[in-house]
């Protein structure tokens, strides 16, 4: 039996390295059936203005319920859905669920002077080259009847480097559609400033490391600084991800950040939680 075999036949580190293979190929084995099973959810997480706290919108966030090993995240399963060409058909579906989900996730958000209600969904490199994303765009908001400008996509600067020519175009059209477009993590990526002045961008998230950052680091705090005044002066919305605290939300708010998600305000939380009565951050 197991217990007979001694401790030493196989090291710590490479039996980490097994678990981790045999994890990724089981994973890319069993997500082929996923969404036929009905394992995926979409979860949302609130996003607020942070000027006075007020609901703002949702940003999109995929999870994968595997029946044996439980809630898997995306940064684990989109590498691998892209890697065996799943993620269209991963992304189709999460949007097509967030269009839906949104007239009923709208009526929580606040209506202010401070910019319309907005669904934020992701979209990796594979997903916006693929030549049909603006067409299937253009139905997923055609078929829930909501306005092309309540919906903004979040790209990360990897998607933009990829293929500059190919995701630019699409992009443009998306734009003139009247969708919003963000630049997601932002300061994390390679794609030099360049980029904020070739693509209609009308958001950057700053990425969560900075902002983790801010007390403790002056250079964070000052590269968050120059963020929001560059920003500022292009014309485009700020959205700080990753607030843990009240302090870091205030001190945000207080450097002129338009937007704010974390922890602090709400985690991401599925569809029906976000429904019950009471509001939801
Ligand atoms: P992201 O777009 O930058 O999303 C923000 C991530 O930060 C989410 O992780 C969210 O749960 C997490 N987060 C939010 N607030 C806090 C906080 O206060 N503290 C900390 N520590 N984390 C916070 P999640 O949901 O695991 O998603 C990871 C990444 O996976 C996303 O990063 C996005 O790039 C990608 N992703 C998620 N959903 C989709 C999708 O539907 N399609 C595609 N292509 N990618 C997706
Ligand atoms: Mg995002
Ligand atoms: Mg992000
Ligand atoms: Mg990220």
């Amino acid at each position: 039996s197991a217990a007979q075999i001694p401790a030493l036949a196989e090291p710590s580190p490479p039996t980490d390295l097994h678990a981790a293979a045999v994890r990724t190929l089981s994973l890319a084995h069993d997500l082929s059936d996923a969404i036929d099973r009905g394992q995926l959810d979409l979860y949302y997480q609130p996003i607020v203005r942070l000027v006075d706290g007020s609901l703002a919108g949702f940003e999109a966030l995929v999870r994968w319920r595997h029946p044996q090993l439980g809630v898997v995240r995306p940064d684990e399963f989109i590498p691998l859905a892209e890697k065996t060409g799943l993620v269209h058909r991963i992304g189709q579906w999460v949007l097509k669920r967030a269009t839906t989900d949104w007239p009923l996730l709208r009526q929580r958000c606040a209506a202010t002077s401070q910019g319309a209600p907005f669904i934020s969904v992701n979209l990796s490199a594979p997903e916006l080259c693929n030549p049909g994303i603006v067409e299937s765009i253009r139905d997923c908001i055609a078929s829930s009847h909501i306005a092309a400008s309540e919906l903004r996509i979040e790209l990360t600067e990897t998607v933009i480097i990829s293929s500059v020519e190919l995701v630019s175009s699409a992009i443009a059209q998306l734009r003139t559609m009247g969708v919003g477009i963000a630049l997601d993590d932002f300061g994390t990526g390679y794609a030099g400033l360049d980029y904020l002045q070739t693509l209609p961008f009308t958001a950057i998230k700053i990425d969560r490391a900075f902002v983790a950052q801010m007390h403790d680091s002056e250079r964070s705090f000052q590269i968050i600084k120059s963020a929001l005044e560059l920003s500022r002066l292009l014309g485009i919305a700020t959205v700080a991800e990753g607030i843990e605290d009240a302090k870091t939300g205030a001190m945000l708010a207080s450097m002129g950040c338009n937007y704010g998600q974390g922890y602090h305000y709400a985690r991401p939380l599925p569809l029906q939680d976000l429904l019950g009565a009471g509001t939801p951050t």
